[in-house]
């Protein structure tokens, strides 16, 4: 029974995210930079793969910006080089991830996040990242079927969050 509380917990609590290595990621050979950040802060990789975006995709992931006279522009910057799309899981994982990349201009994001290290531009900013549980949710679904996503166990995971935490 404990057990079983533990795992419906540890369920609930756990969320998984969203990050696009953008084409100016690939171009600019930063795909193990940016990876390795993430495994290094304790987040979990369930997903990974790279593929061409298509206008179709863009205009659903990037609707909240349809009506600014750049939409046209970032969907094209999207898709000049396939992207890599990653899924990665820890608690807080939508937060700690949006944290870590920065604020969207690179130009004023504080040097230690991806994008203040990595861009000296808003739109060739490295990385996307979901901004929220529930984006995270429909993102993952959008880039990912379900037998991409994989569910494994994290064997350092005592040594990443105190039992409190959980
Ligand atoms: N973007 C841009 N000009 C702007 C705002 C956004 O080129 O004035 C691009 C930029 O690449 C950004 C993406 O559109 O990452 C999505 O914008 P959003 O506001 O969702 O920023 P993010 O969540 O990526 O920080
Ligand atoms: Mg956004």
């Amino acid at each position: 029974m404990g057990c079983e509380i533990f795992l419906h917990l540890f369920l609930i609590i756990m969320e998984k995210t969203l990050v696009i290595l953008k084409p100016c990621c690939l171009q600019r050979g930063l795909i193990g930079e940016v990876i390795h950040r993430f495994e290094r802060k304790g987040l979990q990789l369930c997903g990974i793969k790279m593929t061409w975006l298509t206008d179709e995709l863009l205009a659903e992931h990037y609707a909240h910006l349809a009506a600014k006279p750049f939409f046209k522009r970032i969907k094209d910057s999207m898709m000049v080089t396939p992207v890599i799309v990653c899924c990665w899981k820890g608690l807080d994982a939508v937060e700690v991830v949006r944290s870590m990349a920065g604020p969207t201009n690179g130009r004023q994001a504080p040097p230690g996040t991806i994008r203040g290290d990595y861009s000296m531009s808003v739109q060739e900013n490295i990385v996307h990242t979901s901004d929220s549980v529930e984006t995270a949710a429909i993102e993952l679904a959008r880039f990912f079927s379900d037998d991409e996503i994989f569910e494994f166990d994290q064997h350092k995971f005592d040594f990443l969050y105190a039992n409190d935490e959980l």
